[in-house]
């Protein structure tokens, strides 16, 4: 284990376009629910995963009753706002603020990132503090926009200044991701050399294909051989490292390099402890 921890510091401060994945796995240390999980939200409650595969659909046909609903219905992740980053969102932030990590894809929509201080983020999966225009895609902080007052004044749903529709920035069932966050994720997977996965089995498509997708990635390399010569070889373009509690289909498959087993909110406070070690 510390020689893999070794290893992933040595990795992150070769790199030069390092990016970090990350999934339910870090946030549950935050006392957020996972979705799938033993005690996951849906696990626990089917029906509850009824009703959000409804969502998007209602809010098509019937956005005023989508939004009266939502702002009726208790929080399915709890209580969000009380949530605060824990050591592993730390861990990743100071990455970035030490020009380690160049950009951090996250599916979680808890906001727990960016309050950690993560700033080149993309949520793939939105954002539980943010609304979104459903026609030009424009983001608002909910504190821009009082959904209650509008609700007061029968004034439901709040409408963007291009006349689009707003809906939660959370990306529901069946609700195509975001064209800008795919389109930077995927740019992101496929220039990245260095790849941190952390908390996240990437089985849910469409955001599992961005580990494949740096995986297929392969570059020309010159090597020595044996005999002196050099030779070209096809290498791949970035190393994959897993962070997760147990293995995956990532490190079943092949997709990561290798996996430091372990919680997210130990491990990578120990990979930034060991980075600095080795630079400082
Ligand atoms: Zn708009």
């Amino acid at each position: 284990m510390k020689d893999l921890i070794k290893k992933a510091a040595e990795d992150l401060i070769k790199a030069k376009h390092a990016i970090a994945l990350s999934g339910a796995g870090i946030s549950t240390e935050s006392g957020i629910p996972d979705f799938r999980g033993p005690s996951g939200i849906w696990s626990k409650d089917p029906e509850a995963e009824k009703r959000a595969y409804q969502s998007y659909g209602k809010f098509l046909e019937d956005p005023k009753e989508y939004w009266e609903e939502r702002l009726s219905a208790p929080s399915l992740l709890g209580d969000l706002d009380r949530a605060e980053p824990n050591p592993g969102h730390c861990a990743l932030a100071e990455l970035e603020k030490m020009g380690i990590l160049k950009c951090l894809i996250t599916q979680n929509v808890d906001g727990l990132h960016e309050k950690a201080g993560s700033r080149n983020l993309i949520e793939y999966h939105g954002s539980y503090l943010k609304l979104r225009c459903s026609k030009c895609g424009s983001r608002f902080s909910i504190e821009e926009i009082d959904l209650e007052e509008l609700r007061r004044e029968e004034k439901l749903p709040p409408l963007c200044k291009c006349g689009g529709v707003i809906k939660s920035d959370v990306v529901h069932f069946r609700e195509p991701i975001p064209v800008d966050a795919a389109k930077r994720s995927q740019e992101e997977a496929w220039r990245c050399d260095l790849m941190l996965i952390c908390g996240t089995s990437a089985v849910v498509y469409p955001f599992a294909q961005l580990p494949r997708l740096a995986k297929k990635h392969m570059i020309e390399k010159e090597t020595k051989t044996e005999s002196g010569l050099y030779v070209v070889k096809q290498v791949p373009a970035a190393t994959i490292i897993e962070v997760n509690a147990e293995p995956t289909p990532l490190t079943e498959e092949g997709i990561s390099d290798y996996l430091i087993q372990g919680k997210t909110g130990e491990i990578l406070p120990e990979i930034v402890q060991e980075v600095k070690r080795i630079v400082i």
